[in-house]
């Protein structure tokens, strides 16, 4: 692959050699069309220009990506050689960064990605995160633990527990922080011996096509050992739920989606790891410095156009200080309108398409409906003529029992609500099927630790901490989730464990 092959421009264009480089599967080592020869198209939101086309895999492209990653655990070298790994991740890792400059501008062009995100966790945060995994792959303390010796019905024996590989992982991802999502099932899975087939969403196959090409051309990862499946047909991710050949079922998706996984997978008891929605809650406790907590929550709910699970949707504050908060928020989200992603100052960009457009302005409607209304935004963005933007908007007057308090929006939304007292705090934060991250802010650390504690929730930042790092597990509570991603325990998920006794 030449450089000219992998340029896209800076703006919201492309250049025609790019566009032909990414409509390909990555199956057996092999990067290639799909055996149909059908493709679909993939858009920029910002500018609903067609960028070109992916690979439109079928039920055969998944089937023989399938047999390859099995094949490649089963029959290869990969599962059993720790320092080959860890060099093939590295090498990974350091390819990424090489294309670092194409690959955030294709974030930016397909995902909506403002560019100051591709400097973290759109791109540049995961693909350093692969150093991560290459080190656990020589440094976990785990792959074989001493348990001592027992005497057990007159028989003394010495107990090793061995940490394996765990096999075919099916990593399935959504559109909104594609790398990240990708890398954070494909690095710790990788370093643990375990084989893979990615499937992306259909709104964002040139993230994974390109990160296919890498793995193919640039390292030295064996054939069938990563496998890359683009399709604008989501059965073929329940495909991958359903085969048997399968051993883990790692999935990143919306909370309905993440049901009919773990329904499909049940069939075959599949190990299911699940990351789910969320509707965290952001608490400003009575002693918090309002102006930092109401900008923080502000500016968080703005970011990628609120497309974060880990978002804090929900502002909780102290009924007496309703109105106070509300106009440094308001000011703060009015502050940062929606605009171009390719723009280093934009915070708030698009949203992914236009059906993910109409169900945000379809929750709008209803908080309207359910009796609130608008201290800020509230619709479409004027300021373009193409695109998906929405203006971020803040609903007040809503209690939390509001279906706009409840449920998952996805847009630049944040609800206030209002409580009175600690107590009262906690238990609105944890009144949600949800339980993936929070927020809280006060002037006592010790006073906002302690509500931290309380809320039933798998990540919290106090007082604008900030938890993302690949050696912190993240996941969730409750509907959230099952199991956790990134950290030590991320990578434990594609171990299994065996013990054995030798008797002495
Ligand atoms: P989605 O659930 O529609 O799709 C996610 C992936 O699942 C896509 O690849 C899709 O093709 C595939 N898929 C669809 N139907 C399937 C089926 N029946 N079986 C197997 N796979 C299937 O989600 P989305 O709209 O792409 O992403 C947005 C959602 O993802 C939001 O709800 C958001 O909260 C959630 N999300 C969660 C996290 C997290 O870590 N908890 C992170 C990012 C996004």
């Amino acid at each position: 692959m030449s450089d000219d092959d992998f340029t896209v421009q800076s703006g919201t264009g492309h250049s025609a050699g790019f566009a032909d480089g990414l409509d390909v599967l990555l199956i057996d080592g092999r990067l290639g069309p799909a055996a149909s020869g059908a493709t679909f198209a993939t858009s920029n939101p910002a500018t609903e220009e067609v960028l070109g086309v992916a690979a439109d895999a079928t039920a055969a492209d998944m089937d023989a990506a399938i047999t390859a990653a099995r094949a490649a655990f089963d029959e290869g070298s990969w599962a059993g050689d720790r320092a080959f790994r860890a060099r093939c991740l590295r090498q990974l890792r350091d390819a990424l960064v090489a294309h670092g400059d194409e690959m955030r501008a294709l974030t930016t062009a397909e995902v909506g990605a403002p560019a100051f995100l591709t400097a973290g966790p759109q791109y540049d945060f995961p693909v350093e995160d692969l150093g991560y995994y290459a080190d656990l792959t020589e440094d976990y303390e785990g792959w074989v633990q001493d348990l001592g010796e027992k005497e057990t019905f007159g028989i003394r024996s010495r107990r090793t527990l061995h940490r394996e590989p765990a096999g075919v992982v099916a990593a399935i991802t959504p559109w909104n922080f594609p790398h990240q999502i990708q890398i954070a099932k494909v690095g710790p899975a990788l370093a643990a011996g375990c084989t893979v087939v990615l499937k992306p969403a259909p709104d964002t196959p040139w993230c994974a096509s390109s990160l296919a090409r890498i793995v193919a051309t640039e390292t030295d990862i064996p054939a069938g050992v990563f496998n890359v499946v683009t399709s604008s047909d989501h059965q073929l991710g329940a495909m991958l739920s359903r085969d048997p050949r399968v051993d883990i079922v790692s999935f990143t998706g919306s909370t309905s989606t993440g049901r009919s996984v773990m329904r499909d997978a049940s069939e075959h008891l599949t190990k299911v790891f699940l990351e789910l929605g969320g509707k965290s809650a952001f608490v400003v406790l009575d002693d918090a410095d309002l102006s930092a907590a109401a900008s923080l929550a502000a500016f968080s709910a703005c970011t990628h156009a609120g497309q974060g699970c880990a978002i804090t949707t929900r502002l909780l504050v102290p009924r007496h200080l309703h109105d106070e908060v509300v106009e440094i928020a308001a000011a703060t989200m009015g502050a940062l309108a929606a605009g171009d992603p390719t723009d280093p100052g934009t915070i708030c960009g698009p949203v992914i398409s236009e059906r993910q457009r109409d169900r945000i302005l379809g929750y709008l409607d209803l908080a309207i409906e359910e009796g609130g209304s608008f201290a800020v935004g509230g619709g479409r963005s004027e300021r373009f003529d193409k695109g998906w933007f929405i203006d971020p908007t803040l609903v007040v007057g809503l209690d939390n029992s509001a279906r706009v308090a409840q449920e998952e929006i996805f847009g630049p939304v944040l609800t206030v609500i209002d409580y009175d007292g600690d107590d009262e705090a906690v238990s609105i934060a944890n009144d949600s099927p949800y339980g993936l991250s929070g927020a809280v802010c006060s002037g006592d650390e010790e006073r906002a630790l302690a509500v931290a504690a309380r809320i039933r929730t798998g990540t919290m930042g106090v007082n604008g901490g900030i938890w993302y790092s690949a050696d912190v597990p993240f996941g969730g509570y409750k509907q959230s989730g099952i199991g956790r991603e990134m950290g030590v325990s991320g990578f434990e998920e594609y171990l299994e464990s065996k013990s054995i006794a030798v008797a002495r």
